[in-house]
């Protein structure tokens, strides 16, 4: 059983900001800016990658609720996925970053040359 998905049963504590049946919000133990929250579903799906359209339209609503529970819906936010190796995911569920409370940097340094088309 992967990670988030122990969370998911409690059987990893996890400081939670929403839940309903389907989907989780808890802050990330690592956070990255002042707010830093993780929005998955409750099912085991790998990736954006694999996840279906169904789920995502679900989704969506349940990420805006939980900026305006932050209270950052009004001052803006980054929503982050990452995919797959080159994408930077380390834990191998489908997740969210929810990432405000300041004014964000752009910075996607990568170790491929940006000249070339790779
Ligand atoms: P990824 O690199 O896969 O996009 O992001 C994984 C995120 O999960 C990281 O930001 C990391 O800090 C967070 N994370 C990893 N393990 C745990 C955990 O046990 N609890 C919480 N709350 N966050 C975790
Ligand atoms: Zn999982």
């Amino acid at each position: 059983m992967c990670i988030f998905c122990k969370i998911v049963n409690n059987e990893i504590p996890s400081n939670k900001v929403l839940e309903n049946d389907e989907f989780l919000a808890f802050h990330d133990i690592n956070p990255k800016a002042p707010i830093h929250v993780l929005v998955i579903p409750k099912k085991h799906v790998e990736s954006f990658h694999e996840v279906d359209g169904e789920t995502m339209a679900k989704m969506t609503p349940f990420i805006q609720e939980v900026a305006k529970m932050l209270c950052i819906d009004k001052s803006g936010y980054r929503l982050v996925t990452n995919i797959g190796k080159d994408g930077g995911q380390e834990v191998p569920h489908l997740h969210f970053h929810l990432l405000g409370g300041g004014k964000l940097r752009w910075d996607h340094r990568s170790d491929a040359n940006p000249q070339k088309n790779i």
